[in-house]
């Protein structure tokens, strides 16, 4: 079949409204900029809700600057993005507009690398490596990309999500991030009915750590240095809680897997000495300060140490796809776009439960 004339031509680019931070030192303010003119792979998605993830502050503040490069400014985060498709190009197949759409941590990548040509984009070694949603260089413009915290994306049909019409839509934005973040390692690791999983910490990728991994049907233990979650990780559904403020993991332990989601410094030993033999303990908490080097004799027990790194388009899908049948969502705190900077402060201090998602509705309604 010909393509019409017309659709070969270029298409206007757009107008998003958005918020943006213009360096690291000021607070996030309304910011209008060009979404690129849509090509013919591409999906226009209009932007219902974003997460606020622990990644969008860091990165705005340039505080991982030595881990992931400077931060390119004006930087407009967000990278749990749920909406619906507004627009799409003459080659898409997989979208039609109006249907609900998502979009995570990527938006490109080289497609032509092991790492692509496996399904792991996240992991790409093109040159220019994995293209993040925002604070990356945007192939097709050589503009930064912009994130979520806007009311419209334009990005490949390829690095966009599809969303069942039955879930609750703003509670799913987490998955994007948190949900993949955690889901990815307890997949690798062969995680199901009877395995023994543990998580460090419960925030927003400790909350869908656990929702997740019980939802595999593991048996699932949580540590916290707060007693005041042992309710609310029950509910969530961890068949035992351990206070470690009060009492050492037990050494010598019978977990197949560790999930640590904490992103302060601190010392890693009794968590891999709570793993049973060949089990593995896996970062996904990303601290400003490396935490100390773990000791080797927990290791003697063929004991690894390891991290990972959200998940590929396919394996995204996935997550998304199991979490829609298994009811699985992110317990969120709804906010305006005018509380955003007040949401960081909070976040920070640690009071939220367990994720601030943003109703972009707010950002057309001043
Ligand atoms: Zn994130
Ligand atoms: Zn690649």
């Amino acid at each position: 079949m010909s393509v019409p004339i017309t659709e070969t031509l270029a298409r206007p680019a757009t107008t998003a409204r958005g918020w943006a931070a213009a360096s690291p030192t000021v607070p996030l303010a309304p910011y209008s900029f060009e979404r690129r003119p849509l090509g013919p792979f591409d999906v226009r998605i209009e932007i219902l809700h974003c997460g606020v993830c622990h990644s969008d502050l860091h990165t705005v503040r340039n505080e991982w600057s030595q881990t992931f490069g400077q931060t390119l400014y004006p930087c407009v985060p967000g990278h749990e993005i749920v909406g619906r498709v507004a627009e799409i190009g003459s080659a898409v197949e997989d979208f039609a507009v109006g249907d609900r759409a998502g979009v995570g941590c990527l938006v490109d990548s080289c497609r032509e690398c092991d790492a692509c040509a496996e399904e792991l984009e996240q992991y790409c070694e093109g040159e220019a490596g994995p293209i993040g949603t925002y604070s990356s260089v945007e192939p097709q413009t050589g503009r930064p990309t912009a994130g979520g915290y806007s009311s419209q994306i334009v990005v490949d049909e390829h690095f966009a999500l599809r969303i069942s019409e039955r879930v609750d839509l703003a509670a799913t934005a987490p998955l994007l991030c948190a949900g993949i973040t955690v889901f990815s390692p307890l997949r690798h690791h062969g995680v199901g009915p009877g395995s023994r999983v543990g998580v460090v910490g419960l925030g927003g990728l400790g909350h869908m750590a656990v929702k997740l991994a019980s939802a595999m049907g593991a048996e699932v233990t949580l540590f916290t240095t707060s007693p005041g979650k042992t309710a609310d990780a029950s509910a969530l559904g961890a068949d035992s809680v351990v206070v470690v403020s009060r009492e050492a993991p037990a050494a010598g332990g019978d977990l197949d897997l560790v999930i640590d989601t904490v992103s302060a410094s601190h010392d890693l030993d009794p968590y891999l000495g709570a793993l049973k033999r060949d089990g593995a303990l896996v970062l996904v908490g990303i601290p400003a300060v490396p935490h100390p080097s773990p000791g080797v004799a927990p290791l003697l027990g063929r004991r690894s140490l390891t991290g990972s790194s959200i998940g590929g388009l396919a394996e995204t899908q996935e997550m998304l796809d199991f979490c829609a049948e298994h009811g699985v969502v992110a317990e969120i705190e709804p906010i305006a776009i005018d509380q955003i900077n007040e949401a960081y402060e909070r976040m920070l201090a640690g009071d939220v439960r367990f994720r601030f998602v943003i109703d972009m509705s707010t950002l057309r309604t001043p």
